[in-house]
């Protein structure tokens, strides 16, 4: 078994670490916020007073934190994780996993810090929501080596079911990107056709029953059915309490449209979908699930995108 420090103990961070815990490891966890690291110690971690604190003796750092910014804060500024990890892991080098979503140029510039200080890093960002969290079932999309692939798998697989090498490093922030892309689409286009169907007679719960086994069968229809009182787990019935964040989707949203700028690759359902999610965050709502999206549709007239 491994030690670990653990930072960023949210909504995803917290259930993944618990898990770790549960597998055996020993788990040093921080979080800027109070009530994360009690429900950690609750969990059976070992608090820590500061990110650097948690990396004493260390086989493993992880971080989940919210987006680029805090990931290039946590890992590259003086006293951040690489300067303090330079300075003290002497011989013993552990393998530094980010498992945060964040811009692909993000990823580069740390796995770079990384690098030059004589640590191996992988992007490890996952999907499966806070649900895969608890459950131990997330899949990881991992950007790096073969080899640091292979040494995180083992504590990879502590928190999920599905653990591919989607290529070199910053590949599993490309694939998670994209992998937000579709899902936003998506539920923006199953929650038009829901609401179209109830403003022609339908009930969602009976378009439910049709689509879920049908051509438009997808994850978030079947298993995050946006309009209230169908899928009795989805954040729709439980006033859209996340879940993920339509924040979060929105930063994804915004990665996915920057990266395709920088390729010249058109995207322009990605735009549009982008464009709402942010309109939902504009609107006050964006510590909702992301599936409120449905509601925010909801409430538009037809002439508001007639123009
Ligand atoms: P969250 O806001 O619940 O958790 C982030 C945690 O990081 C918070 O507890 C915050 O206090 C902590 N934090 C921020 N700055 C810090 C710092 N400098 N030092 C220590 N702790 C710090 O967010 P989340 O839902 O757990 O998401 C985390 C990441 O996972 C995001 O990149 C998100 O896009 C991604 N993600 C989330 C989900 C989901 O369903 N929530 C699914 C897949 C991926």
């Amino acid at each position: 078994m491994s030690s670990i420090a653990f930072i960023g103990l949210g909504n995803m961070g917290g259930p993944m670490a618990a898990n770790l815990i549960k597998a055996g490891h020993t788990v040093t966890g921080f979080d800027l916020g109070p009530a994360a690291l009690e429900a950690f110690a609750a969990a059976g971690g070992r608090k820590a007073a500061s990110a650097a604190e948690a990396l004493a003796g260390a086989d493993f750092v992880i971080t989940m934190l919210p987006a680029g910014p805090q990931v290039r804060d946590v890992w590259l500024h003086q006293g951040g994780l690489i300067d303090v990890l330079g300075k003290t892991a002497g011989a013993k080098k552990p393998l530094l996993i980010d498992c945060s979503t964040i811009d692909v140029a993000s990823a580069h510039a740390v796995y770079e810090e990384a690098r030059k200080a004589g640590f191996d890093m992988i992007d490890a960002p996952v999907s499966g929501g806070t649900g895969g969290a608890i459950n131990g079932t997330l899949t990881f999309m991992v950007g790096g080596s073969e080899e640091a692939f292979e040494k995180a798998r083992p504590v990879l697989a502590g928190m999920g079911k599905t653990i591919v090498l989607a290529g070199g490093p910053g590949m599993g922030q490309v694939a998670k990107i994209c992998n937000n892309m579709m899902l936003g689409i998506n539920m923006v286009g199953l929650s038009e056709a829901l609401i179209l169907g109830e403003r022609l007679g339908l009930s969602p719960a009976k378009l439910h029953e049709i689509c879920a086994p049908s051509t438009s069968q997808s994850w978030a229809l079947t298993s995050y059915c946006p309009a209230p009182g169908v899928v009795p787990s989805a954040p729709s019935n439980r006033d859209f309490a996340p879940g993920f964040m339509a924040a979060l989707m929105a930063k994804d949203m915004q990665l996915s449209q920057a990266a395709a700028e920088s390729a010249n690759v058109p995207t322009p359902l990605g735009a549009l979908a982008a464009s709402f999610y942010q309109k939902v965050c504009d609107e006050g709502e964006g510590r909702r699930d992301f599936s409120y999206v449905y509601m925010w549709l909801g409430d538009q007239d037809r002439s508001d995108f007639n123009k």
